[in-house]
């Protein structure tokens, strides 16, 4: 049956894994040795070696405690437990064991029997290479898919079971931690490996081996250590907030932190794919890794890709960014805009923050995950990355613009790197020459700059601040579903409901179209919505011939998703091209098609049936 999902993160599965007769929750942790740990766990896993029926292999047993076991016979081949580079054997039903790198020949024949298990043979030899690891990885997801569990025996140490959930890695075993402890050290999950009898005489830790007597256990410790991390795992899991714990684990062993950096180039799109669109809570981006965080690159990209400023926006004003978000409900954001409030056409300013990891966040953007949902310490300096993100950033602004003037409120010692992409016969207006952009000299100067750039614009018949909100709107919608969908949802006709920030689409008929809400950050989708983008809505799921569309759709039918999904995307259900239903992603497109179990869209609005199908009366 293979995995079954609760939720993702990255490639990291939160939820259960069957393979024969053992169901075990994912990420989950194999006790070696039959070492069961001292506290109560849901359905343990004991992983036993010892003689199998055949000279030259060796039997695992994984068993759970109800007698439920899976034997898996390999062969014996120092010092990696199953044949060399290259090799796969399939030593129980719905198991392939490989020693990666698999031929493409060998691919193929792996894939005509269904897998419920991935053993990486060499995995250990892999991760002290370190890229190999990511690359096998990869791999086996590319070929296999996500339906199978993967194990990487010998290969898990406390600090590394977030990396490896991240990477898909869904079980690991204590096998090395308990090495590791006979050779005398104690695990830390922060600090990595450390002398015991230094964390001893600190009391570093309460658990029931550390306080055994006379001794106390390094091995029973290990097992603590191993379960203390495998929940906070499992929480940071379905908190949304692995990639931070992931993170700060580097500072446990340097391996972690290569690691990280191999997945962050060569697993990047399966790390964005596994990262849903949604924001939760807040999150921090302390590190230098976190500005490589999915989300924030996806963020980056979209911008650049398909994002274009209003055209009625005429005049540029450069921000820094808050810590209150949405930026523009923070005290110094509203005194920017109280010093343009009075003046007239200030609908036409078009105010964009500069910040990091995002770059530049115009305002109608400033609700699109993670916008508003990330936190930075603030420190004034930029590293080069930083600054390449928010120079591409306002020359896209520059470029794609209408804009007739550049109003610059950023301290000019710290945003200097900026003045080459402002360059242009007078155009970037600089109007602060200290530290505060709120005290009443800076603030001035920015009321004088703003009143002198509305001036110089042209007349004529201005689109009002009504005819503004809805190029925002569109603008927004435009990084949603792309620029060609926006432009056909946005087209003659449509009509916005609500107070801003809050926002109905009609069309001339009076038909919902679509719903925003500020805190969500992205457009959810009618039928008639749908059906007004047609062809130009690209994300649509193939409902299978046989299911009749009752609540939500599984996994099980769907015939086809298109694999740019995102978990939080607006979707169309088709039937041989025909809309039926509307509704927000669970999983990814991959997911949907690769999983054989789980929810993959959460249905919203289902097109009533036609008159065609109705009764005809007589
Ligand atoms: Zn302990």
């Amino acid at each position: 049956m293979g995995r079954a999902v609760e939720t993702i993160e990255g490639l990291a599965v939160l939820g259960t894994g069957t393979v024969g007769p053992l169901t075990v929750p994912l990420p989950g942790l194999l006790f070696a040795g039959g070492n069961l740990p001292s506290e109560p766990m849901e359905r343990p896993v004991a992983l036993r070696s010892g003689a199998a029926a055949r000279p030259g292999e060796r039997r695992l047993r994984l068993s759970q405690p109800e007698g439920r076991e899976l034997a898996i016979d390999l062969p014996i081949l120092a010092p990696e437990i199953a044949g060399g580079p290259g090799s796969f054997s399939r030593p129980a039903t719905g198991v392939v064991a490989l020693h990666w790198p698999i031929p493409p020949e060998s691919w193929a024949e792996i894939q005509s029997t269904p897998t419920d298990l991935v053993l990486l043979g060499n995995g250990r030899t892999l991760w002290a290479e370190g890229a190999p690891f990511v690359r096998a990885v990869a791999d086996v997801r590319r070929e296999l898919g996500a339906s199978p569990l993967l194990w990487s025996p010998r290969t898990a140490l406390p600090h590394r079971l977030p990396l490896l959930a991240y990477l898909s890695v869904d079980l690991a075993d204590t096998t090395l931690g308990l090495w590791r402890a006979a050779e005398g050290d104690f695990l830390d999950a922060t600090l990595g490996l450390l002398d015991p009898s230094d964390s001893r005489r600190e009391g570093r830790c309460r658990c029931a081996g550390c306080a055994e007597a006379p001794e106390p256990s390094l091995a029973r410790h290990a097992l603590a250590a191993y379960g203390d991390e495998m929940r906070l795992l499992r929480a940071a899991l379905r908190a949304g907030r692995l990639r931070e714990l992931v993170e700060i684990r580097q500072g446990a062993e340097p391996a972690v932190a290569e690691m990280l950096r191999h997945a962050d180039r060569l697993l990047a799109d399966r790390l964005e794919e596994g990262t849903s669109l949604l924001g939760q809570g807040i999150r921090s981006y302390i590190l230098r890794e976190s500005f490589r965080r999915p989300e924030a690159a996806r963020f980056r990209r979209r911008f650049l890709e398909r994002y274009r400023p209003p055209p009625s926006k005429q005049v540029l004003l450069l921000v820094p960014c808050s810590k209150t978000k949405p930026y523009r409900n923070s005290r110094s954001h509203r005194r920017f805009a109280d010093a343009a409030a009075e003046l007239p056409r200030a609908e036409r300013i078009h105010t964009v923050s500069v910040t990091s990891p995002l770059g530049v966040v115009p305002r109608e953007l400033e609700d699109l995950p993670p916008a508003r949902q990330y936190d930075i310490p603030v420190t004034g300096d930029w590293d080069e990355s930083e600054r390449e993100a928010v120079v591409a950033g306002v020359a896209h602004l520059i470029r794609e613009g209408a804009y007739r003037s550049v109003v610059v409120h950023l301290d000019p010692q710290e945003y200097g790197f900026l003045a080459p992409a402002l360059e242009g016969p007078g155009r970037a207006v600089w109007t602060r020459s200290d530290e505060r952009s709120t005290s009443p000299e800076a603030l001035g100067s920015l009321r004088e700059a703003l009143a002198t750039a509305l001036a110089g614009l042209p007349g004529g018949a201005a689109a009002g601040p009504l005819q503004v909100v809805r190029e925002e709107l569109a603008a927004l919608a435009a990084v949603q579903f792309g620029r060609e969908g926006a432009s056909a949802l946005f087209g003659p006709d449509i009509r916005l409901h609500g107070r801003p920030w809050f926002q109905r689409i009609t069309d001339g008929a009076g038909r919902d179209l679509a719903t925003w809400q500020e805190t969500r950050g992205l457009f959810q989708l009618t039928v008639a919505g749908a059906d007004r983008m047609g062809s130009a809505f690209p994300l649509r799921v193939e409902v299978d011939p046989s299911v009749t569309l009752q609540g939500d759709l599984f996994t099980a039918g769907v015939r086809w998703a298109d694999p740019a999904i995102r978990i939080g995307d607006a979707v169309v259900l088709t039937r041989q091209g025909e809309i039926l239903a509307v509704g927000e992603a669970s999983l990814p497109g991959p997911f949907m098609v690769g999983l054989r179990r789980g929810r993959a869209v959460e249905v919203r609005h289902r097109r009533h049936p036609s008159r065609a199908a109705a009764p005809t009366p007589t």
